[in-house]
Protein backbone atom coordinates (compact mmCIF):
# COMPACT_ATOMS: atom_id res chain seq x y z
CA UNK A 1 0.00 0.00 0.00
CA UNK A 2 1.59 3.28 -1.06
CA UNK A 3 0.88 6.55 0.21
CA UNK A 4 -1.24 7.60 -3.11
CA UNK A 5 -3.70 4.67 -2.39
CA UNK A 6 -4.07 5.88 1.43
CA UNK A 7 -4.49 9.81 0.24
CA UNK A 8 -7.16 8.95 -2.54
CA UNK A 9 -9.37 6.61 -0.31
CA UNK A 10 -8.72 9.34 2.43
CA UNK A 11 -9.95 11.80 0.38
CA UNK A 12 -12.50 10.01 -1.39
CA UNK A 13 -13.88 8.64 2.57
CA UNK A 14 -13.76 12.39 3.43
CA UNK A 15 -15.77 13.93 1.01
CA UNK A 16 -18.19 11.67 0.40
CA UNK A 17 -18.59 9.76 3.65
CA UNK A 18 -19.36 6.45 1.30
CA UNK A 19 -19.52 3.93 4.11
CA UNK A 20 -18.35 1.14 2.06
CA UNK A 21 -15.01 2.64 1.00
CA UNK A 22 -14.52 3.33 4.89
CA UNK A 23 -14.82 -0.32 5.58
CA UNK A 24 -12.62 -0.94 2.73
CA UNK A 25 -10.22 1.67 4.05
CA UNK A 26 -10.20 0.44 7.76
CA UNK A 27 -7.74 -2.46 7.37
CA UNK A 28 -5.53 -0.17 5.72
CA UNK A 29 -4.91 2.09 8.87
CA UNK A 30 -1.82 2.16 9.31
CA UNK A 31 -1.67 2.31 13.14
CA UNK A 32 -4.12 -1.06 13.40
CA UNK A 33 -3.36 -2.70 10.29
CA UNK A 34 -0.91 -5.33 9.57
CA UNK A 35 2.52 -5.06 10.63
CA UNK A 36 3.96 -3.80 6.47
CA UNK A 37 1.24 -1.27 6.63
CA UNK A 38 2.00 -0.29 10.66
CA UNK A 39 5.76 -0.10 9.31
CA UNK A 40 4.56 2.44 5.96
CA UNK A 41 2.28 4.90 8.88
CA UNK A 42 5.69 4.67 11.31
CA UNK A 43 8.24 6.04 8.19
CA UNK A 44 5.53 8.91 8.52
CA UNK A 45 5.23 9.06 12.00
CA UNK A 46 6.69 12.59 13.21
CA UNK A 47 8.31 11.16 16.19
CA UNK A 48 11.07 12.39 15.55
CA UNK A 49 12.99 14.76 13.14
CA UNK A 50 14.01 12.75 10.35
CA UNK A 51 11.41 10.79 10.20
CA UNK A 52 9.26 14.24 9.84
CA UNK A 53 11.68 15.16 7.15
CA UNK A 54 10.84 11.85 5.11
CA UNK A 55 7.30 12.13 5.57
CA UNK A 56 4.98 13.19 2.35
CA UNK A 57 2.69 15.84 3.22
CA UNK A 58 -0.37 13.72 2.13
CA UNK A 59 -0.30 11.78 5.32
CA UNK A 60 -1.58 15.15 7.15
CA UNK A 61 -4.99 14.57 5.15
CA UNK A 62 -5.04 10.73 6.05
CA UNK A 63 -4.81 11.44 9.58
CA UNK A 64 -7.40 15.04 9.07
CA UNK A 65 -9.89 12.13 7.39
CA UNK A 66 -9.29 9.30 10.42
CA UNK A 67 -9.39 11.76 12.83
CA UNK A 68 -5.98 11.20 14.05
CA UNK A 69 -5.75 14.66 15.91
CA UNK A 70 -2.16 14.80 17.42
CA UNK A 71 -0.15 13.80 14.30
CA UNK A 72 -2.00 16.08 12.19
CA UNK A 73 -1.35 18.86 14.38
CA UNK A 74 2.21 18.15 14.57
CA UNK A 75 2.81 17.80 11.11
CA UNK A 76 0.69 20.60 10.00
CA UNK A 77 3.06 22.97 12.89
CA UNK A 78 6.24 21.28 11.10
CA UNK A 79 5.36 22.13 7.54
CA UNK A 80 5.07 25.26 8.75
CA UNK A 81 8.04 25.78 10.10
CA UNK A 82 9.92 23.58 7.45
CA UNK A 83 8.59 24.57 4.00
CA UNK A 84 10.64 26.80 1.42
CA UNK A 85 9.29 28.62 -1.99
CA UNK A 86 9.81 27.40 -5.41
CA UNK A 87 10.57 29.21 -8.63
CA UNK A 88 7.11 28.93 -9.45
CA UNK A 89 5.82 30.14 -5.63
CA UNK A 90 4.84 27.07 -4.44
CA UNK A 91 4.93 25.45 -1.23
CA UNK A 92 8.35 22.98 -1.50
CA UNK A 93 8.83 20.29 1.52
CA UNK A 94 12.26 19.76 3.38
CA UNK A 95 12.49 17.16 1.26
CA UNK A 96 12.08 19.10 -2.04
CA UNK A 97 8.40 17.81 -2.61
CA UNK A 98 5.64 20.41 -4.41
CA UNK A 99 2.56 20.55 -2.04
CA UNK A 100 0.06 20.25 -4.88
CA UNK A 101 -3.22 21.52 -4.34
CA UNK A 102 -5.45 19.82 -2.67
CA UNK A 103 -3.02 17.62 -1.27
CA UNK A 104 -3.84 19.16 2.12
CA UNK A 105 -7.36 19.50 3.46
CA UNK A 106 -9.29 23.32 3.50
CA UNK A 107 -7.54 26.32 3.80
CA UNK A 108 -4.04 24.48 5.40
CA UNK A 109 -1.94 25.28 2.93
CA UNK A 110 -3.03 29.25 2.55
CA UNK A 111 -2.80 29.31 6.98
CA UNK A 112 0.82 27.46 6.27
CA UNK A 113 1.70 30.77 3.56
CA UNK A 114 0.32 33.11 6.59
CA UNK A 115 2.07 31.59 9.25
CA UNK A 116 5.02 30.95 7.73
CA UNK A 117 5.07 34.80 6.67
CA UNK A 118 4.12 35.84 9.78
CA UNK A 119 7.18 33.84 12.26
CA UNK A 120 9.26 35.70 8.95
CA UNK A 121 8.47 39.07 9.69
CA UNK A 122 8.79 39.12 13.30
CA UNK A 123 13.01 37.14 12.83
CA UNK A 124 13.41 40.02 10.36
CA UNK A 125 12.30 42.60 12.48
CA UNK A 126 14.85 41.50 14.92
CA UNK A 127 17.57 42.25 12.18
CA UNK A 128 15.83 45.57 10.96
CA UNK A 129 15.83 46.97 14.92
CA UNK A 130 19.23 46.43 15.20
CA UNK A 131 20.62 47.81 11.83
CA UNK A 132 18.60 50.95 12.21
CA UNK A 133 19.77 51.42 16.03
CA UNK A 134 23.04 49.59 16.88
CA UNK A 135 23.99 48.97 20.01
CA UNK A 136 26.85 51.27 21.36
CA UNK A 137 29.81 50.40 22.79
CA UNK A 138 30.23 49.90 26.26
CA UNK A 139 33.60 51.18 26.32
CA UNK A 140 32.32 54.39 24.06
CA UNK A 141 35.17 53.57 21.96
CA UNK A 142 33.28 54.97 18.29
CA UNK A 143 35.65 52.34 16.18
CA UNK A 144 34.37 49.52 18.17
CA UNK A 145 30.67 49.97 17.25
CA UNK A 146 31.44 50.96 13.14
CA UNK A 147 33.59 47.73 12.72
CA UNK A 148 30.89 46.12 14.56
CA UNK A 149 28.30 47.48 12.17
CA UNK A 150 30.33 46.60 9.35
CA UNK A 151 30.52 42.75 10.20
CA UNK A 152 27.20 42.61 11.67
CA UNK A 153 26.29 43.88 7.78
CA UNK A 154 28.81 41.56 5.73
CA UNK A 155 27.33 38.74 7.71
CA UNK A 156 23.91 39.69 6.37
CA UNK A 157 25.10 39.90 3.29
CA UNK A 158 26.72 36.44 3.22
CA UNK A 159 23.07 35.05 4.02
CA UNK A 160 21.33 37.06 1.05
CA UNK A 161 19.20 39.24 3.93
CA UNK A 162 21.13 42.53 2.95
CA UNK A 163 20.75 43.94 -0.28
CA UNK A 164 23.80 45.53 -2.84
CA UNK A 165 22.35 48.90 -1.42
CA UNK A 166 23.11 47.66 2.26
CA UNK A 167 19.08 47.65 3.02
CA UNK A 168 17.20 44.91 4.53
CA UNK A 169 15.05 42.18 2.31
CA UNK A 170 11.37 42.45 3.05
CA UNK A 171 9.49 39.24 4.30
CA UNK A 172 8.16 38.68 0.50
CA UNK A 173 11.84 38.57 -0.51
CA UNK A 174 12.68 34.83 1.90
CA UNK A 175 12.19 31.79 0.12
CA UNK A 176 14.06 30.13 2.60
CA UNK A 177 12.18 27.88 5.44
CA UNK A 178 11.89 29.44 8.84
CA UNK A 179 13.61 26.98 10.12
CA UNK A 180 16.82 28.10 7.61
CA UNK A 181 16.35 31.48 8.21
CA UNK A 182 16.16 30.75 12.22
CA UNK A 183 19.85 29.35 12.20
CA UNK A 184 21.39 31.68 9.92
CA UNK A 185 20.39 34.73 12.11
CA UNK A 186 21.55 32.06 15.26
CA UNK A 187 24.54 31.80 13.14
CA UNK A 188 26.10 35.19 12.79
CA UNK A 189 29.26 35.95 14.56
CA UNK A 190 30.59 39.51 14.20
CA UNK A 191 34.02 40.85 14.64
CA UNK A 192 35.51 43.97 16.19
CA UNK A 193 38.50 46.00 16.21
CA UNK A 194 38.43 46.37 20.20
CA UNK A 195 37.98 43.32 21.15
CA UNK A 196 35.17 43.96 23.21
CA UNK A 197 33.09 40.41 24.04
CA UNK A 198 30.04 42.50 25.77
CA UNK A 199 30.13 44.71 22.58
CA UNK A 200 29.91 41.34 20.20
CA UNK A 201 27.37 39.86 22.11
CA UNK A 202 24.69 42.70 21.57
CA UNK A 203 24.91 41.78 17.70
CA UNK A 204 23.74 38.20 18.39
CA UNK A 205 20.29 37.70 17.81
CA UNK A 206 19.43 34.96 20.19
CA UNK A 207 15.66 35.05 20.52
CA UNK A 208 14.77 32.80 16.73
CA UNK A 209 13.52 29.71 19.04
CA UNK A 210 11.44 31.95 20.90
CA UNK A 211 9.77 33.47 18.26
CA UNK A 212 10.21 30.60 16.00
CA UNK A 213 7.96 28.67 19.00
CA UNK A 214 5.15 31.51 19.39
CA UNK A 215 3.98 31.75 16.03
CA UNK A 216 0.25 30.75 15.19
CA UNK A 217 -0.77 27.16 14.23
CA UNK A 218 -1.44 26.35 11.17
CA UNK A 219 -4.31 24.72 12.49
CA UNK A 220 -7.70 26.34 12.52
CA UNK A 221 -10.73 25.32 15.19
CA UNK A 222 -12.87 24.13 11.89
CA UNK A 223 -9.90 21.63 11.51
CA UNK A 224 -9.83 20.36 14.88
CA UNK A 225 -13.85 20.16 14.71
CA UNK A 226 -13.76 18.02 11.68
CA UNK A 227 -11.44 15.62 12.93
CA UNK A 228 -12.78 15.02 16.62
CA UNK A 229 -15.87 14.16 14.40
CA UNK A 230 -13.98 11.72 12.56
CA UNK A 231 -12.30 10.32 15.24
CA UNK A 232 -15.41 9.84 17.37
CA UNK A 233 -16.95 7.88 13.94
CA UNK A 234 -14.08 5.61 13.17
CA UNK A 235 -12.36 5.05 16.36
CA UNK A 236 -15.16 4.75 19.06
ZN1 LIG B 1 33.17 48.07 22.47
Amino acid sequence: MYIEDIFNLAVLSDKYDVLSLVQFAYPMKPWNANQEHRGAWALSRPSSSSLLKRSDPRWLYVAYAFGHEADFVEQANYLARSVSIDAEGQLMTESGQVIEEGWLPDDLLERIFEVRHETITALLAKVGALLENPPVCQHEEPSCRTSLIGSFTAELRGVLLVRSNFTLVTPDDIDMSVERLARHLRSIRVLNSSGHNECKRRFHIVETHEIVAARRSPVTHAHLTHIRHQASRYNA
